[in-house]
């Protein structure tokens, strides 16, 4: 397929599209888009692979989500409706499933995997570190780059990046500040922008600052609806509205911000 756009990270396989997920990769293809299908525990990266084996516009991302990594957290579009009890298992990562799954040529990240102490509670740190490092660990076996979300722990981060990490990748939905940013970028780090740049200000200093060759677009689907579909379900075909606002706040030329966006896409995910 001979794509112009490529979402960086997206979730099709979760619950909020199954009334209608084929129609919406469909969609993805009609707007020339190709997708970073990531999981974030073994079921939805098990789903992310088979669809990227199934569609030539799609790759997976596999790993195990920091807040997964303990039982508190539900998300219904992500896991459907019910309790919690029954669907967040605060999964062990088990290095031999996700190696398994790995093997997949189509497998070009390992991730989101992370740190997110925006709801910590009582060890989970120590899990969330322990579980980053072996994830790390298997990118650097696997030569593949990571694919981080890290929330309000910027600092431990890195420093496990810089102890651990053989291999580079992509910070996923970048929401510190420009210094933070800049250390990413020194590690050779992208940082991805999702729709959020279309409803606020936040982010403009850095998207103007980074190289341009080190952002990549994504769409988070079915999380943080661009500007003008606020209100409904995102979806990957968004995706060229990130690239459009990226381009504006830069003051670059459209075409010119597309196809860096996705040759660098090419680069950090190997694809031919
Ligand atoms: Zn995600």
């Amino acid at each position: 397929m001979d794509f112009k756009y490529f979402d960086a990270h997206t979730h099709v396989q979760f619950v909020a599209y199954d009334p209608d997920r084929e129609e919406t990769i469909e969609r993805a293809r009609e707007a020339s888009v190709a997708m970073n299908v990531v999981g974030t525990q073994q079921d939805t990266s098990a789903a992310a692979v088979a669809f990227a084996e199934k569609y030539d516009h799609i790759w997976a991302s596999i790993g195990l989500h920091p807040i997964h990594t303990s039982k508190s957290y539900h998300d219904t579009k992500e896991l459907g409706e019910g309790g919690k009890e029954f669907t967040s298992r605060g999964e062990v990562f088990d290095k031999e499933y996700y190696r398994a799954l790995g093997a997949s040529e189509r497998v070009i990240a390992i991730g989101e995997c992370g740190l997110d102490y925006y709801r910590l509670e009582g060890d989970t740190k120590d899990t969330q570190h322990r579980t980053f490092i072996e994830q790390i660990e298997l990118a650097n076996e696997l030569s593949k780059p990571l694919m981080l979300h890290i929330r309000n722990a910027y600092d431990d981060a890195i420093a496990l990046v810089k102890a651990h990490a053989k291999v580079q990748g992509d910070m996923h939905f970048f929401a510190g500040g420009w210094n933070v940013a800049r250390r990413f970028l020194d590690l050779g780090f992208t940082l991805s922008f999702t729709g959020v740049l279309t409803f606020t200000h936040d982010y403009d200093e850095i998207v103007k600052n980074a190289p341009l060759d080190m952002i990549l677009s994504e769409t988070d689907a079915p999380y943080i609806t661009p500007v003008p579909h606020r209100g409904k379900r995102n979806e990957s075909a968004f995706v060229p509205l990130v690239v459009e606002r990226i381009a504006a706040i830069r003051g670059e030329a459209p075409e010119h911000v597309r196809t860096q966006i996705l040759k660098n896409a090419k680069r950090v995910f190997g694809l031919a």
